[in-house]
């Protein structure tokens, strides 16, 4: 299979799972530090599995309106538009400009 449809087959089983219920873990944000830290240290220790990753970084197919601001990949500092990717060493998937998690850095 070719990288690029590796990576379409991973997008597809992102939104399958999501769009089949997988809970996740959409609230608190990563408001502060400490948060972003914690979340980021339990990605690397917990976060083995797709739906691992997907549950403890709060991934949602929506946008989410957060402090006055729509948290979407496509306004966070770890979206690759090109390669419509999250470029966050924890997370390190493929995702939609409009999908969020609670990561959303800007
Ligand atoms: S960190 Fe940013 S680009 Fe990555 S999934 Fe979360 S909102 Fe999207």
């Amino acid at each position: 299979m070719s990288t690029a449809a590796a990576t379409e087959e991973m997008r597809d089983r992102i939104e399958s799972l999501l769009a089949d219920g997988l809970p996740t873990e959409v609230f608190p944000r990563a408001d502060t530090h400490e948060q972003v830290m914690a979340y980021t240290r339990r990605l690397r220790e917990e976060g083995r599995s797709l739906a691992d990753k997907l549950r403890i970084g709060g991934f949602t197919l929506t946008p989410v309106e957060h402090e006055g601001m729509r948290q979407i990949c496509r306004s966070c500092m770890y979206y690759h538009m090109r390669r419509k990717w999250c470029v966050l060493p924890e997370l390190d998937v493929p995702v939609e400009p409009e999908w969020s998690c609670r990561l959303w850095r800007i």
